[in-house]
């Protein structure tokens, strides 16, 4: 057939448009979207019509025109920020998106999306509330700090802490402490963002107080400790404490600030994870100032949490750069409901994700391995070989990489052990409407068990059409 007459089989977009077929998709998506996906399909049609000189297979009948444009605005629905299957391992990842949300946390989320919340509006009708008056008190309860105040994440509550507090002067900071956390993220960079003089004190290994008192001169605005969370430095090492230090800033009229990046509300070596610095013990060591992340160990949203005197909150609070950072009423939400459940320790590793992900059972991660190792292996054929082995899970977020938490994964190989075959099923996993995300290493592909709360929606997701 000569190429005009093949363009002519296919029908104008009006034609198309009239018949039954479309009526029902412009019900379901409104004319201008449904004329748009049409005519996009059309030019799909000629182009292949042009490079085939034939009509394509799916563009014979309007019918078929309509099931494709039907394809297309579904995708178009589908959002590409979207729910995965994390089985890396790592359960504050932050790329997935770090902390997994309390249900307390989601249901007071979705309570302030749907209507009017009193944000800044004091229910006692005595004057204007604060956005951060909530959640700053169930901080001053959780730390026995002063005052609290809250914002976007924990790199802004640095960076508007050193601009309200030191902007063009000196921050005396150990060289051992100028951490880069990732993602852009330096703390000499934060600094000078700030307006404020890095005055670097000590070596890398070793840090005296004398370094710190030695450094103070008219200039300078305070001193400064940053956790160095995902790096040690072993050996011949020296670094002064918060509570060595607070009284020697003191003794200096300077306040002593503390970026402790994760944060635990709680004593995680009570649970049998791996120590982390808690705000409370900062507070109490006599730190003037703490920050910390709220989507990190606090198992949160995204929030970066300031406490301690109130003198210097309050400053922190009129400075311009609150106005820019401060949190929506969905962050401050799912942050006091995730707060309140630090209030009834007891039931926390129950009712926060975080907590009861970091701490499962060893025998029960073997077991659920054990459940899941046979499905997979038939879902895949004798291509591949599925197992269940040991393996160990990170916590994440820059908690020290070396840290790790005896876990248990599915493990799959490739029959014929080429990287390849291997590499192209941890793809089109990933590709999934819910991607299932696994680690490559050793020649095997692990999906550790630690995050996986439902295997049925695993198996959902890698069969599903
Ligand atoms: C993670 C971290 C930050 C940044 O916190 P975000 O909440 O990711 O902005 C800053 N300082 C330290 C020490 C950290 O570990």
């Amino acid at each position: 057939m000569p190429l005009a007459d093949l363009f002519r089989a296919l029908p104008q977009t009006d034609r198309l448009l009239a018949g039954p077929a479309f009526a029902q998709l412009i019900e379901r998506h409104g004319r201008s979207a449904v004329v748009a996906a049409a005519r996009c399909a059309l030019d799909a049609a000629r182009d292949e019509i042009r490079a085939s000189e034939a009509l394509p297979a799916w563009a014979q009948t309007p019918e078929q025109l309509a099931a494709r444009v039907a394809a297309q605005l579904a995708t178009r629905r589908r959002t590409t920020l979207r729910p995965v299957i994390n089985l890396t391992g790592t359960v504050l990842h932050t790329n997935l998106g770090r902390a997994r949300q309390a249900d307390a946390a989601i249901a007071a989320v979705v309570a302030a999306m749907q209507g009017a919340v009193n944000l800044e509006y004091d229910l006692d009708g005595a004057g204007r509330g604060h956005r951060d008056t909530a959640v700053a008190e169930l901080l001053c309860t959780l730390t026995g700090a002063e005052a609290a105040c809250v914002v976007n994440n924990n790199a802004a509550a640095v960076l508007i802490a050193l601009s309200a507090l030191a902007a063009g002067r000196e921050v005396i900071v150990s060289r051992g402490e100028l951490v880069e956390i990732g993602g852009a993220f330096r703390m000499p960079d934060v600094m000078r963002q700030a307006g404020c003089t890095l005055a670097e004190v000590g070596t890398t290994n070793r840090t005296h107080p004398r370094d710190y008192t030695g450094a103070v001169n008219e200039r300078t605005a305070l001193m400064m400790k940053v956790h160095t969370s995902n790096y040690s430095i072993e050996g011949f090492t020296r670094s002064v404490s918060e509570a060595e230090l607070a009284p020697l800033a003191h003794e200096m009229g300077l306040p002593l600030v503390t970026d402790l990046g994760a944060g635990a509300l709680v004593d995680l070596a009570a649970y049998g994870l791996p120590a982390e610095p808690m705000p409370q013990a900062m507070i109490a060591a006599g730190v003037d100032l703490v920050t910390f992340s709220g989507d990190k160990l606090l198992g949160g949203p995204q929030a970066g949490l300031i406490v301690g005197r109130r003198e210097l909150i309050e400053r922190i609070q009129s400075h311009p750069l609150k106005r820019a950072l401060r949190c929506d009423k969905m962050t401050l939400a799912a942050l006091e409901a995730t707060l309140r459940l630090y209030l009834e320790p007891e039931l926390l590793a129950e009712r926060l994700p975080t907590l009861s992900l970091l701490t499962r059972d060893a025998d029960e991660l073997c077991a659920q391995a054990g459940r899941v190792a046979p499905a997979l292996q038939s879902l895949l054929g004798d291509a591949f070989v599925v197992a269940a082995e040991p393996c160990a899970s990170q916590i994440g977020s820059g908690s020290l990489p070396v840290n790790r938490l005896p876990s248990w994964a599915v493990t799959v190989r490739a029959a014929d052990n080429q990287d390849r075959t291997l590499r192209q099923l941890a793809d089109a996993w990933r590709a999934r409407a819910t991607p299932v995300i696994g680690r490559l290493g050793d020649g095997r592909l692990w999906l550790d068990m630690r995050c996986l709360s439902d295997e049925a929606a695993l198996c959902a997701a890698l069969t599903a059409p």
